[in-house]
């Protein structure tokens, strides 16, 4: 199980009751009281709506499709967060993702709550009208709580541009005369999104990675060096030497890290592995990601999946069992495909120094305290993957203005924004007793609780 965001919240909360810096106003048991409301109101989503999607086949049959919409806070701002199309979806997975989105925007300082989206299916078992359909009666089911000022959705798991365009259409068509383009983020270009959207969670995810390994590495050498914390040294350990890398997952997420990772030239770094649900490409040289790109580019997505494919290419790397990848002998693992990769039967074999979250909750709760007691490097999904929603806002701001920046500007604003929040994260990291994840959740929580207690909100 991944790790209960509602734990982490509630940890973090027990962390900063001790800290005087933390709503000073508060004594005594005024801030007891307090601390007890903000448990309630932070680890409780604000509405879970579910409906059952009647959508005709083509085959003539009738289903119904279970769906969500939980928005979890809005003390923020409008409601934000993906919709995810998968056969694993259920209640408690979308709570918790939607929880992830309220701490993901307070952390990165974007003026957004956190909700998502969720419909059990497997995309692949629908045709493309079906799944036309699907998105036209989502948006249908829950049009009266959805809007650009009330709450956004976007794509996620198993949905796309394309999905967020049909979506978006059938919003328009049920309320005629409104503003439209802010009601998704995610869609195609022509269609009112955004330079820059598709590619922005692989790019933020590994800028997280290159901004730590690089930038503050090199402005804080000297204090690091006198720190005596264990991520430090093993930060230090890495200083200007060749890194190896291995990515889980070859979609929107893994191959645009992978991409960056190849064409960086701040770090010394070679992507050794990558995978996707059939396989694991391996090469000890190196792989060559632009042209595995423009394989998965024509052949559905998919990387060759044998010997034969891999020649036929003209590629050079060895095929391996999928789970392979993440026990490879490698310096940096990012997983950018599901939740749950890392778990309590294989965190024994990782042998990674640094893990990257580009997925949301790629490693279980107990896997996690088990990597972090080892010194291993974790940068999390509430951190590394927000790059998709920093720019959703980008893409919902441009919408309202209808005033369109270029890619080059949205790039600027994201890793600005990014810059930002590392800024705030990175040094206590390296300080103090309390992970990357943990300081992560208490910045977005102290953040959360106090713009509450501001609005009035605790008593
Ligand atoms: N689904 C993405 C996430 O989990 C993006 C959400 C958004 O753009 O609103 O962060």
């Amino acid at each position: 199980m991944a790790k209960n965001t509602g734990a982490i919240v509630q940890a973090s909360l027990d962390a900063l009751f001790n800290d005087s810096r933390f709503l000073p106003e508060l004594q005594d048991e005024t801030r007891e009281k307090a601390l007890r409301s903000l448990r309630s109101i932070l680890s409780t989503p604000n509405q879970v709506h579910k409906s059952f999607l009647r959508v005709p086949l083509e085959n003539g049959e009738v289903v119904r499709i279970p769906a969500f919409r939980v928005q979890h806070n809005n003390i923020l701002g409008a409601y934000k967060g993906g919709i995810r199309f998968h056969e694993s979806v259920n209640e408690n997975e979308v709570v918790n993702l939607a929880t992830l989105m309220t701490l993901k925007n307070a952390l990165h300082d974007v003026p957004f709550g956190g909700a998502k989206g969720g419909v059990i299916l497997s995309p692949r078992n629908y045709t493309v009208r079906e799944l036309h359909i699907i998105c036209k009666k989502y948006v249908q089911y829950f049009s009266g709580i959805i809007g650009p000022d009330k709450d956004i959705p976007a794509p996620d798991m198993g949905t796309s541009e394309r999905e967020m365009d049909w979506m978006m259409g059938e919003y328009k068509s049920i309320h005629p005369g409104q503003s439209y383009l802010g009601s998704f983020t995610g869609k195609s270009i022509i269609n009112g999104g955004s330079y820059g959207r598709r590619t922005a969670t692989g790019k933020g995810v590994y800028y997280s990675f290159r901004y730590m390994f690089h930038d503050f590495l090199l402005a804080n050498k000297t204090w690091l060096e006198k720190s005596g914390n264990m991520y430090a040294k093993n930060l230090l350990g890495n200083y200007e030497k060749p890194l190896t890398m291995a990515i889980q997952g070859f979609g929107n997420v893994g191959s645009i890290v992978a991409l960056e990772a190849f064409s960086c030239s701040k770090i010394n770094n070679k992507v050794i592995a990558v995978s996707d649900h059939n396989i694991t490409l391996y090469h000890s040289e190196g792989l060559n990601i632009p042209k595995l790109m423009e394989y998965t580019k024509s052949n559905g997505g998919d990387l060759p999946k044998n010997k034969k494919e891999i020649d036929a290419a003209g590629l050079d790397a060895t095929p391996l069992e999928r789970e392979k990848l993440l026990t490879l002998d490698t310096d940096v693992l990012f997983l950018a495909a599901l939740e749950d990769q890392i778990h309590q039967k294989n965190m024994q074999n990782i042998n990674a120094t640094v893990i990257v979250e580009g997925a949301n909750a790629p490693i279980t709760g107990l896997a996690d305290d088990y990597l972090k007691d080892k010194g291993k490097i974790i940068i999390p999904d509430i951190l590394a993957n927000a790059g998709g929603v920093i720019v959703s806002y980008l893409e919902w701001l441009q919408g309202k203005d209808t005033q369109f920046y270029t890619e080059k500007e949205v790039n600027y604003r994201l890793y600005e924004k990014m810059k930002h929040t590392f800024e705030v994260v990175y040094p206590p990291y390296f300080s103090d007793p309390f992970s990357l994840r943990e300081n992560c959740y208490i910045h977005a929580v102290m953040k959360l609780s106090t713009v509450l207690f501001k609005q009035g909100k605790l008593y």
